[in-house]
């Protein structure tokens, strides 16, 4: 029997859940692109942005995904051969320095593994190494989505400070952006790419480069710009058109608008309290499942866990079992594994993944928990009786 009618819960790390309002907001026919509301709504946009980056610095909006945010913001900091070294720590760290060997950049790889973040003793070692300096920009990811390890970046940026060298520091923070706290200047990161799709709570199109007036100045005159991703006329438009270097994205402006106002009007420090609270939720139900059977948490450490992404490995093959029962016959779909073994290997088939960014409440994750235990009892997977009533006791005394 299924009992999938009703509502489906698409619970992936992107395309996150869409609110109703943003929704709506999009529900209407193509706007005037040369004057009125959609022209000051786009210019509205801008300062709203900065604040949910935490940066007085510059943005850069494109109509891309998460994929076109690595080459817009590699286009603008580099040139052919430059040096970058990519700190990676995940399937995603080793996606941003792929492309960088694709644009021809000398990448230097630092691997901290799939479990474990980012060591700013190794950082710092290498680029104290450097002693000429030839390093131009160093990468991280904030959260990678496949391992969903949550780097500590101020940390980085300290190492980069300690070893006094000059590198531009950009952060992939497309996964955790509106769910982890994240504050580019305090930090120190000069540049930051964020997509539409995931804690944005916008469906997937648009994308977006926050870049300090350093990185502006050592990007200039970079042989790799090209001109639909020069960011220099998109951060200074006069005109609509100049924004996107072409015809707007008009819905998911629409969108876009009625999501950012919903984070404000929450408050950043009220969403992130919030993602923090539901990923611990899931923590509580997992290590109380993981203590009769396999479950466990890729990343160990909770310092380093996401709170908007949650890896998880069961055993052999029950992940993706896990993961088809829930759609058939509760109508969930989890995210599945991405990084470990090659896709249908049965090493591939061991883990899978929960999001739980951006428009998610506890009722929400209390399903999933709920179905997820009921799947191990159908399915007859071994694991520790009580993971709900654990998570209903975390929220309890949270709220
Ligand atoms: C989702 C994601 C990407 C890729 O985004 P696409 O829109 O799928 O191209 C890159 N980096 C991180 C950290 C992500 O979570």
């Amino acid at each position: 029997m299924s009992l999938a009618n009703g509502r489906h819960y698409l619970a992936i790390p992107g395309p996150s859940v869409i609110p109703d309002p943003v929704l709506q907001a999009m529900h209407r026919p193509a706007p005037n692109i040369y004057t009125g509301e959609l022209v000051e709504l786009t210019h509205g946009l801008i300062p709203d942005l900065k604040t949910i980056a935490g940066t007085s610095g510059h943005v850069a909006l494109y109509i891309t995904n998460g994929h076109g945010l690595w080459e817009a913001s590699l286009t603008n900091m580099i040139s052919r051969g430059d040096k970058v070294l990519v700190c990676v720590t995940g399937n995603f760290g080793h996606g941003w320095a792929d492309v960088a060997a694709r644009l021809g950049a000398n990448v230097e790889i630092l691997d901290f593994g799939k479990q474990a973040p980012v060591d700013p003793a190794r950082l710092e070692a290498a680029l104290r190494a450097d002693t000429k300096h030839e390093i131009k920009v160093v990468l991280a990811t904030h959260v990678d989505t496949a391992t969903s390890v949550r780097n500590d970046i101020a940390s980085i940026r300290e190492a980069i400070d300690a070893a006094g060298h000059p590198a531009v520091f950009g952060v992939d923070s497309i996964a955790s952006l509106g769910c982890d706290r994240f504050v580019m200047d305090a930090w120190g990161v000069d540049v930051m790419i964020a997509a539409s799709q995931k804690g944005l709570m916008t469906p997937p199109g648009m994308g977006f480069v926050w870049f300090s007036e350093k990185a502006r100045q050592e990007g200039q005159g970079n042989d790799l710009r090209t001109p639909y991703w020069d960011w220099e006329t998109r951060a200074k438009p006069v005109h609509l058109y100049e924004y996107f270097d072409g015809t707007p994205p008009t819905h998911h402006l629409y969108g876009l608008r009625q999501a950012v106002t919903m984070i404000l009007e929450e408050g950043l420090e009220n969403v992130w309290e919030r993602h923090e609270t539901l990923a611990r939720a899931y923590w509580a139900a997992v290590e109380t499942w993981g203590q009769g059977g396999d479950l466990r948490f890729n990343i160990a450490d909770p310092a380093y866990r996401s709170h908007a992404v949650s890896t998880l490995s069961l055993g052999a093959g029950d992940g993706t079992r896990l993961r088809t029962w829930l759609t058939e016959h509760l109508g969930i779909t989890l995210g599945i594994s991405l990084g470990f073994g090659d896709i249908g290997s049965s090493e591939a088939a061991g883990y899978f993944r929960i999001g739980h960014m951006g428009h998610i409440n506890a009722h929400m994750v209390l399903g999933i928990i709920g179905a997820m235990e009921t799947a191990f009892t159908a399915l007859e997977i071994p694991h520790g009786e009580g993971g709900s009533v654990a998570a209903a006791k975390l929220l309890a005394s949270r709220v």
